[in-house]
């Protein structure tokens, strides 16, 4: 359970007084907004699913109808918003900085502000998406700011990494527009109490968790704070000062919600060539010209060091006819280019259901087949849990044959590459809320391995790591890599990050709270802060003597050491002299030409 108090005091502290006070001055009803705060890996183990209830989406959607026929009938204009990406191009992990061309790249590409902006390019709201990096540059500054002076209302997005140049940026900007409302939404928006009750620090003045469409929709046309279902905010207005609770909740489903034509999500807006991160190095060689697109929002997991079950509980939601569209318009400029291009799914995972992975494969699959020029993608994906997991030759043999079959024809729609959360394989992966044991996992990654490239993402520095010896872990995971070797490993740090259950356990560990100290993160070379070892050790009762962890970087060392010798192994060596030959939308040898960019890239990255 959450650690997080349930009751926030605007110095940020509660005290028993004052929440007895608070309960006095108003009796709260936990929305599913606040339940969704709560919700742990445990307690989707013991109880089951979590509470998103679409009823609630459906109320939701219904006020947001009416309040655009009111300003449609009476001739009122809705209010001018400004999307902001704040992420910048420093703030990441050294792992993410393995590709020498990323520099310029903050690595995430804002398909949710995109996907935002075409919701209120459809409701006729005046909308101009910005990036925060641009305020670097005097002329774009000048335009930003010209913007912010006229807008009533900005939007940014952003991860913790970029989150302490976001505050500064909205000081500036509430500054030069007093009347401005800042309003936060992506991950670092689930430290919503922390934010909204100190708002002369962070400049928000509120939260939004989960798809921003309909909140910014619904901001933009008037509807007040406290009936928007996932905004949280201060209630200033109340005897007491409480983070609002709300009973709404509205969440942008296609099929089974929104039956209106008129709250009908539609395509993203079109990120400019500017934006185009590059996510995939790799890839982005070969394939120059990409789109994003996500087909389901949501994953059935509970990970403990992801913020999906924070934003969503497991509940997955499909927005493939709206990935339809942006696949579709993505294939015209294919054809403009006369180039192929690439499609990366944003999915948190594309095989929600053997349903969904048919129906982008299908989909995938006719749009290659009508176009010269094609699109090759890129997902993550996920390994089930099979119930037979454990049964006899036959059943294994039946499983083996249904997974050849889907990743052959995933080959065959174009997909060119599947990323995997392999996660732990020197201790217990099943700890990090994966269902399936590290035997099933490698059954499915080995499979798919024989017909689509396999980026495999390990995690390095686990709680359980610091149990075990330097060379321990470098031996595991090297007869790992080498006994299952794949196109492209990938070796992440462990640090948790904020609005994961892992960050409310581990907080205390950290070198610094990144939440109330964002400067934290200039200091460190992280994405979501950093694990001081000692604090580690010490609550792991681990002997001086065994200590091997000095310093956090001491994880990247390592990491680079394995690196290296498994792209040097003659068993690397042997396993892309396999991919020769093999093909993907009648490109030969392609899969071997991307195995050896990244070999190339990641050991240019380490050494450099
Ligand atoms: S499977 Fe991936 S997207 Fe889903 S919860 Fe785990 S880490 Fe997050």
């Amino acid at each position: 359970m959450s650690e997080w108090p349930s009751t926030i005091i605007p110095n940020g502290e509660t005290s028993k007084e004052k929440e007895d006070e608070m309960k006095k001055a108003k009796t709260v009803e936990l929305s599913p907004f606040d339940k969704r705060k709560q919700i742990s890996a445990e307690d989707l183990e013991e109880n089951g699913e979590s509470s998103l209830e679409s009823g609630e989406s459906i109320a939701m959607v219904k006020v947001v109808e009416q309040a655009i026929l009111e300003h449609e009938k009476y001739n009122i204009k809705p209010k001018k918003v400004i999307l902001i990406d704040g992420n910048r191009c420093y703030a990441k992990d050294i792992a993410y900085r393995f590709g020498d061309d990323e520099e310029e790249s903050s690595g995430f590409i804002p398909l949710g502000l995109a996907r935002i902006a075409g919701y209120l390019d459809k409701h006729k709201v005046p909308c101009s998406m910005v990036r925060l990096q641009d305020l670097d540059n005097s002329t774009k500054e000048k335009d930003i700011l010209k913007l912010v002076i006229e807008a009533d209302i900005v939007a940014v997005s952003s991860l913790s990494p970029s989150i302490g140049g976001v505050f500064s940026a909205l000081k500036q900007f509430k500054e030069l527009n007093p009347k401005l409302k800042t309003v936060l939404g992506a991950q670092h928006a689930l430290d919503y109490e922390h934010i909204v009750s100190h708002k002369d620090e962070t400049n928000i003045d509120a939260c939004v968790i989960g798809q921003g469409e309909i909140a910014l929709t619904a901001l933009a046309y008037g509807v007040p704070d406290n009936q928007i279902g996932n905004m949280a905010y201060l209630d200033e207005t109340s005897e007491a000062t409480i983070i609002k609770r709300n009973a709404n909740y509205p969440r942008l489903t296609e099929q089974a919600v929104i039956a209106s034509e008129l709250m009908r999500p539609v395509a993203a807006r079109e990120i400019s060539i500017e934006w185009s991160h590059t996510v995939v190095p790799e890839l982005a060689k070969i394939y120059p010209e990409s789109i994003v697109t996500e087909s389901n929002s949501g994953c059935k997991h509970p990970c403990k060091f992801c913020t999906n079950l924070r934003m969503y509980g497991t509940n997955c939601e499909s927005t493939l006819e709206t990935s339809e569209s942006e696949i579709k318009k993505g294939l015209k400029r294919a054809q403009q280019l006369k180039q192929d291009i690439l499609i990366y799914f944003a999915d948190g995972m594309i095989n929600t259901s053997d349903e969904h992975l048919e129906a982008i494969v299908s989909l995938m699959t006719r749009e290659n087949a009508s176009n010269e020029y094609k699109a090759v993608w890129y997902a993550f994906t996920s390994v089930e849990k099979e119930e037979d997991a454990e049964a006899g030759c036959d059943k294994k043999a039946m499983r083996l044959g249904k997974m050849a079959r889907q990743f052959e024809a995933m080959s065959q729609s174009g997909c060119v590459m599947l990323a995997f959360g392999m996660e732990d394989v020197v201790g217990d992966r099943s700890k990090q809320g994966k269902g399936a044991d590290l035997e099933r996992a490698i059954e499915v990654t080995d499979s798919a391995r024989e017909k689509i490239l396999v980026r495999l993402l390990l995690i390095m520095g686990l709680e359980d790591h610091y149990n075990f010896s330097r060379d321990e872990i470098k031996e595991r995971t090297l007869s790992h890599m080498k006994a299952h070797p794949q196109a492209a490993y990938r070796i992440n740090s462990w640090t948790p990050i904020v609005g994961t259950s892992d960050f409310d356990k581990y907080h205390n560990f950290l070198t610094r709270d990144v939440r109330k100290d964002p400067e934290a993160f200039s200091e460190h070379d992280t994405m979501h802060g950093v694990i001081d070892p000692v604090k580690m050790y010490d609550s792991l009762g681990i002997p001086e003597e065994q200590r091997w962890v000095k310093d956090p970087k001491d994880w990247v060392v390592l990491r680079n050491e394995i690196m290296q010798e498994y792209l040097r192994s003659p068993e690397h060596e042997a396993f892309l002299e396999t991919l020769k030959g093999k093909s993907i939308n009648g490109k030969e040898n392609i899969l071997y030409d991307i195995a050896v960019e990244f070999r190339r890239i990641t050991l240019t990255g380490i050494e450099k």
